[in-house]
């Protein structure tokens, strides 16, 4: 069997032994003669393996306080951008909220989010072309606002926050593309969100750790199936959930625990994103990447070559050499290497030998 190397945005590379795992129990999951594709949501089957056993890893990889509820819902990333106006706009009797403009997924969020309430942007890196977090000691934070959002990392852009902002309202963050790289204070949000189809598992599930307070103050005209309420109430089993999606996430937390947890997945990706940098800042400007250092994502890597002709003789090349989807976002152009959990320091260093091999070849 062939595999390549994934440097895929998302859906993205999942580790080979949960792949493998999930083969194996396909046909006949936890001894029910069923496949888990095939078992309904409310067995005690699936209630056991999947939905607490689930939740009791997630917890203790992240070490998430007893105040949060961790929901496993639907609908990707984005559904988030209307759900969390949609159940917390209400707790600032003006509708207000603050964000943080970062980037392509924080302007969707803010978009999204000003079609509710009166959306403050606190901040933007517009000012310095998206090469840097925005100074946080510049922010205009509102006082009346219900909470403050902000993209923990930007997958387009490759702009990461390396520490967590102070807020004295609610905190949001979209860590759609680096929840699960490294450990991560959950006690200094409100709300974390991730879809699952980059570092976690298939696409279809969204994941949401949300404190406890925060929940029922929805809008009275917030959807049934958008009020974090009805599915916190029941372990997410209102509606039919992502069935698969959930139960890979499983099988994904059980990987990272046999990799040492988060602490250690995140040295490895230090490891992993340094060396990327590292052959692109010593290219002597070959290649290219424009974010400032200190802020620059551990988890996506956009780069550009000199002469950008080159680019798709980049990308055929490194096809030969088994390195896969590394066409950077339609809406930037250039190159992009992500680097999640389940993309290997062997997939990394084969990357880096093949960028210094072009690079002596065409620079
Ligand atoms: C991919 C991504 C999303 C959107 O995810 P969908 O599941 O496609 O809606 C949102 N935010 C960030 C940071 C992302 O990387």
């Amino acid at each position: 069997m062939h595999r390549v190397y994934n440097f895929g945005a998302g859906p993205a590379a999942l580790a080979e032994p949960v792949l493998k795992k999930a083969q194996s129990e396909l046909l006949n999951w936890n001894n029910t003669g069923m496949s888990i594709l095939e078992i309904g949501h409310r067995t005690s089957d699936f209630m056991h393996h999947v939905v607490e056993k689930t939740e009791k890893n997630l917890r203790s990889l992240l070490s998430i306080p007893e105040n949060y509820f961790i929901l496993f819902l639907s609908g990707g990333g984005q559904t988030q951008f209307g759900m969390i106006p949609l159940n917390l706009l209400a707790r600032s009797p003006s509708l207000e909220a603050d964000y943080i403009d970062t980037g392509i997924w924080s302007l969707k969020a803010i978009a999204e989010a000003s079609r509710y309430g009166k959306i403050n942007i606190a901040a933007s890196s517009k000012e310095n072309q998206y090469t840097d977090t925005p100074d946080e000691t510049n922010w205009k934070l509102n006082k009346n606002a219900a909470y403050l959002h902000y993209t923990a990392n930007e997958t387009i852009g490759g702009l990461e926050f390396q520490s967590i902002p102070s807020s004295s309202t609610p905190l949001i963050s979209d860590m759609t593309s680096n929840l699960l790289s490294e450990p991560v204070d959950v006690a200094r949000f409100g709300i974390i969100y991730a879809g699952a189809q980059k570092n976690i598992s298939a696409a279809g599930l969204t994941i949401v750790i949300i404190r406890d307070d925060l929940l029922g103050h929805a809008l009275p005209f917030t959807p049934t199936l958008w009020n974090y309420k009805t599915h916190a109430d029941i372990h997410s089993l209102f509606n039919t959930p992502s069935v698969f999606a959930w139960y890979l996430a499983g099988l994904v937390f059980e990987w990272i625990k046999e990799q040492g947890g988060l602490a250690a997945l995140a040295k490895i990706n230090l490891k992993k994103s340094n060396l990327i940098y590292q052959t692109i800042d010593e290219s002597n400007g070959f290649y290219k990447n424009f974010i400032q250092p200190h802020a620059r994502s551990k988890m996506n890597i956009p780069f550009f070559i000199q002469d950008t002709r080159l680019e798709d003789m980049f990308l055929k090349k490194a096809r030969e050499h088994d390195l896969v989807n590394l066409k950077g976002h339609k809406l930037v152009g250039g190159l992009r290497a992500s680097l999640y959990n389940a993309v290997s320091l062997e997939a990394v260093n084969t990357l880096h030998h093949f960028m210094k091999d072009f690079e002596k070849h065409y620079g």
